[in-house]
């Protein structure tokens, strides 16, 4: 595929010297609360929720004293040394940071921070979004040679966040060739589903029938696990709800039954309607979505339950 054919617009740059894989960082310019959600805020204005492609700079800076022969820092050497001065992938990031420390555990944090942090101000990259799409670049061009020296003399330079890019870098890129790669970080969107749906009001009928759904679905996992799970599976059965609501209307998936046509409308569709799950097997191994759901009227909901137990027995 080409850049010309991802949903989003790239809309900033990021300057790395050794391609990111899991995380995006950033150094804010002070360490505390403030600093943090202040470069927080700078690098969502200039990724403006599009993508950002990621640029190997040509220079790069020593490590602290006596990690001049890490090996992490000579393998990192080598890699840079074959990209520099490269567009190398295209990310989308997630659209909140989390502390690195979170993302990458204690132990690889302070390690960072020995070989690379100033003093004692250590926070290198520590406000970082996670990863959640990636792009390979199949040519890595180098960027000089892209975009011509002006622009690339405009858009190449020392930041400690991003540098949104125009119109003008866009057209540059419109035609490099790209292959998606995996994006190891996209579990932290099923965490943060995880913790929206933990603090949501959710309906207790959607999620009594979740529930029974779900029943011998999430064996193996701890009982606290599985309260989650199921609470996010019903958090986003009420999306599915809601968003046929609004496109298809409320009908019943199977016979077609249609609520709004008994009673003159004196009824809430969906109060007629169940919504269920139709792969729940494996939720908590894969990731549920809303392509899962489906709404059935009570008597068409039954009979598939029905269904399912003797496809289940025939199998067993
Ligand atoms: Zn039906
Ligand atoms: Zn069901």
């Amino acid at each position: 595929m080409l850049v010309s054919d991802l949903k989003w617009p790239i809309t900033a740059i990021k300057l790395d010297w050794i391609p990111a894989t899991t995380w995006m960082g950033f150094t804010p310019s002070k360490d505390d609360l403030l600093g943090r959600n202040r470069c927080t805020q700078t690098v969502l204005s200039q990724y403006r929720n599009g993508y950002v492609i990621e640029y190997i700079t040509i220079s790069l800076q020593s490590p602290n004293s006596g990690f001049e022969r890490d090996p992490d820092y000579v393998r990192g050497r080598q890699i840079q040394e074959a990209y520099k001065g490269r567009f190398t992938a295209i990310h989308k990031l997630k659209t909140s940071s989390r502390p690195l420390e979170e993302i990458i555990g204690e132990k690889d944090f302070n390690k960072l921070q020995d070989v690379w942090a100033k003093g004692r101000k250590r926070c290198r990259w520590s406000v970082a979004f996670p990863i959640v799409e990636s792009y390979e670049i199949k040519q890595k061009p180098l960027v000089k040679e892209l975009l011509g020296e002006g622009l690339y003399k405009e858009f190449i330079g020392q930041t400690a966040t991003l540098r949104a890019i125009d119109d003008r870098v866009r057209e540059c890129l419109r035609t490099l060739e790209i292959e998606q790669i995996a994006a190891p970080n996209d579990w932290i969107d099923f965490e943060d589903e995880i913790r929206s749906a933990s603090q949501s009001f959710i309906n207790e009928g959607v999620q009594r029938l979740i529930n029974r759904d779900l029943v011998g679905a999430l064996e193996g996992q701890a009982e606290e696990r599985k309260q989650l799970l199921r609470k996010r599976a019903a958090w986003l059965a009420e999306k599915f709800i809601s968003q046929r609501r609004q496109t298809s209307g409320l009908k019943c998936d199977d016979c077609s039954f249609d609520p709004t046509t008994v009673l003159k409308g004196a009824v809430k569709p969906r109060s007629l309607l169940d919504v269920h799950h139709k792969n729940p097997l494996h939720e908590g191994v894969r990731k549920t979505t809303l392509d899962d759901f489906s709404l059935l009227c009570p008597t068409c909901h039954r009979v598939e339950h029905f269904r399912l137990k003797i496809g289940l027995q025939q199998t067993q």
